[in-house]
């Protein structure tokens, strides 16, 4: 016995659920398995995702198409059997004082008709179908009001989420609960606070232990809103704090090279080789990296721009910055193709200028490649494009002062800080992405860069007319795109490529070449044709053919998505779109546009759409504003499949949803800010039960160490 009370003492939430009456090893093995669960407070922090509510009554006038589970009080006034396809069913007309709908039951008729009771009150619960109007609940649990106020009535029950193996073991959602009920039992008294007091009052919080009793097992709606918010906020404030902390020390701590001087190359380029005037918004944010790159921190910035917005140029003027203070600049693409056009075009804006660049890919010959290496090491090279290549060991930089990396989603959090390494101190790292991140996820993602944003774009640029066309209408398709070519345009034609169904796909797209081809014969007119299965070398003819205007049509996959930038071409046809994601849309559609005639995208899809795939191509239809179609996308797709948040902890929330619960988040954000202006270090007193539980989550967590 007193071996025993002393070992209750010692509980803690760290040990192995095993510690919880009634979880044996074999079942905790099959937790942990299954669902990741080890430690007692790995059980309480996962979290029902729905609760069965009977603890409210719905009158049947109330009642919505989408009601799931309903509790409603009234009396059965009739019951027949009714013959349908295979036997009969057993129909009750089933009335309260504001409507009548139907109790319908399958099995057991005879059974259930001679216990069913007419005219008495019943209290009935259970899933509700509609159909033409009305409602009707199959095989509804049951109970008189008599017997049912004689007993103790069960709240709000919790369903939690679970597998087939779990299932199967005998693990049922009544057992879970039963574990939990342990749990809290045997740990109530070991949960700690971990926020201060003064923001438990600021937002009239409940405490942690009610707000984890209540996720579990509330007593009521409002009690179960009032643990979820709070908890939510706890778990966004907690990430938001670790991610502004990271910031903070980045900031303090890491010395970034101080380019002193706006030199020569900058500013020769700025008054006489700048091939337009920048719009506002490259100036802004040119002025925020000058700001950063002046101050002896290190700079770390997120570059936001719409495809087209010009990010490539307030690149280069970052890039001379460096060179100008006697550094070298990197720029890292995804694609060869991007970096090669990246490449192109930097060579050409800086041509009449005395600086080294150069091209490093996968396809670069050993020979070159060796004269590109020792370049760098030498110093001799200014400037160095490529693409994965890059991060190879070999690539040793004399003194790189800031790299930049474009179209980020590509990259994973690993490679963005291998191309840090590449230096003792570590370079100014510029990313930029042409896919809109909507804000809220852009904090909760990326909350440790500084965030610059071009939301404007070069003037001139007409927005590109979008329409939905069904594949039936190929003709019409066809015979606008002779007007256009009639009118010198040159026009794309995309194809999905997914890796799953890449067999078929690329049997689509040589059919859909085919008959491209059969439309517009040659000589009249000529077509390229690129794909991934093509050599390198294939494909940048077929492509510089398209480039210089030699071929009118492009057929390709979405290799093109990113970089192809041929400003005579008007048209950009999707074929099958209702299978592409907004984002890849958006992008595809960012390839026409550039130049200073209208534009058109088609989207054709077949006739059967999914809901979703219709919201996508009306929402290409409505918009070409890729922040707004970044937030349906999120809307859509949940932050889970959007590209780039793959590393981010943002993933394993275990309770906050960034999409709906934004106004939490922004919350959270701002309370870990202002924590962090009156106590970096989190050494008040006030704020022990934060920093405790910080110390706690950052040696255990997993999320924790994935952002960075
Ligand atoms: P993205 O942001 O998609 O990388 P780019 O940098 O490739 O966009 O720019 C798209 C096109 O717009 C390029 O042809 C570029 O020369 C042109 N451009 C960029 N900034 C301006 C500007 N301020 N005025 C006119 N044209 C511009
Ligand atoms: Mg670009």
């Amino acid at each position: 016995m007193y071996f025993r009370y002393s070992y209750l003492l010692k509980l803690k939430l760290s040990y192995p659920i095993t510690y919880i009456k009634g979880i044996s090893v074999q079942r905790a093995t099959l937790l942990y398995s299954e669902l990741g669960i080890k430690t007692c407070n790995d059980l309480l922090n996962f979290f029902p995702f729905r609760y069965i509510d009977k603890t409210t009554f719905y009158s049947i006038k109330e009642l919505q198409p989408n009601s799931s589970e309903v509790q409603i009080v009234g009396k059965i006034t009739s019951v027949k059997s009714v013959a349908q396809k295979r036997g009969t069913r057993l129909v009750a007309k089933f009335q309260d004082a504001t409507g009548t709908m139907e109790l319908v039951w399958f099995r057991g008729q005879k059974w259930i008709k001679d216990s069913l009771k007419i005219n008495q009150p019943y209290v009935v619960f259970g899933k509700l179908n509609h159909y033409n109007g009305s409602f009707s609940m199959p095989h509804p649990e049951m109970e008189l009001v008599t017997e049912y106020k004689k007993k103790l009535q069960t709240k709000m029950q919790p369903v939690y989420p679970s597998t087939e193996k779990l299932t199967n073991s005998g693990v049922s959602n009544k057992l879970v609960r039963t574990y939990i009920q342990n749990l809290l039992q045997q740990f109530y008294d070991k949960i700690q606070e971990t926020l201060s007091n003064e923001i438990i009052e600021d937002f009239k919080f409940i405490s942690k232990r009610d707000a984890l009793l209540n996720a579990h097992f509330p007593k009521s709606q409002e009690n179960l809103a009032k643990a979820q918010n709070r908890l939510k906020f706890e778990e966004l404030f907690f990430i938001q704090l670790q991610l502004l902390r990271r910031k903070l020390i980045n900031k303090t701590k890491i010395k970034g090279f101080v380019f002193q001087n706006v030199g020569a190359n900058f500013n020769d380029f700025y008054s006489n080789r700048l091939p337009f005037d920048l719009t506002n918004a490259q100036k802004r944010v040119l002025k925020e990296i000058r700001k950063d790159v002046a101050s002896g921190a290190h700079m770390n910035r997120l570059l936001q721009g719409d495809v087209g917005s010009g990010k490539t140029i307030v690149a280069l003027l970052a890039m001379l910055l460096a060179i100008d203070n006697g550094f070298q600049a990197t720029i890292m693409a995804p694609t060869e193709i991007l970096a090669t056009q990246h490449y192109l075009a930097i060579f050409e804006l800086l041509e009449t200028m005395d600086l080294n660049i150069d091209l490093l890919t996968g396809s670069v010959k050993t020979k070159k490649r060796k004269e590109i290496h020792q370049n760098l090491e030498d110093g001799t090279l200014d400037i160095l494009i490529g693409t994965h290549a890059l991060l190879e060991d070999k690539v040793q930089f004399k003194n790189l002062g800031i790299a930049i990396i474009d179209e980020q989603h590509r990259f994973g959090v690993a490679q963005r800080s291998k191309l840090w390494k590449k230096n003792t101190i570590v370079p100014h790292i510029l990313v930029m992405t042409a896919t809109p991140i909507p804000r809220t996820l852009a904090m909760s993602v990326y909350g440790d860069l500084d965030i610059s944003i071009i939301d404007e774009l070069p003037p001139g640029r007409k927005e590109v007319k979008t329409v939905h066309r069904f594949d039936s209408n190929r003709l019409s398709v066809f015979k606008f795109m002779k007007d256009e070519i009639k009118k010198g345009r040159q026009v794309y034609i995309v194809y999905p490529l997914i890796q799953e169904s890449e067999v078929m796909d690329y049997k689509d797209l040589m059919d859909g070449y085919e008959s491209v081809s059969r439309e517009f014969p040659t000589p009249k007119y000529q077509i390229s044709i690129v794909h991934g299965q093509m050599k390198p070398a294939d494909k940048e003819y077929e492509m510089q053919r398209f480039v210089k205007g030699e071929t009118q049509i492009m057929v390709a996959t979405t290799v093109i998505e990113v970089g192809v930038n041929v400003p005579n071409a008007s048209v950009m046809i999707i074929e099958s779109s209702e299978r592409f994601g907004l984002s890849q849309l958006h992008q595809l559609r960012g390839r026409v546009g550039r130049g200073a005639d209208q534009s058109y995208c088609i989207l054709l899809s077949s006739f059967k759409l999914s809901a979703e795939a219709k919201t996508r191509l009306k929402t290409m239809v409505e918009t070409s504003d890729g922040f707004k179609i970044a937030e349906v996308d999120l809307k859509l797709r949940g932050p889970g499949n959007l590209m780039g948040t793959q590393q981010s902890g943002i993933l394993n929330l275990k309770i906050a949803d960034v999409v709906k619960d934004t106004k939490i988040l922004v919350d959270a954000r701002n309370t870990a800010i202002s924590l962090l202006q009156e106590d970096s270090n989190l050494s008040k007193s006030q704020n022990d039960l934060i920093n405790k539980a910080y110390l706690e989550l950052s040696k255990t967590s997993k999320i924790w160490s994935n952002i960075s």
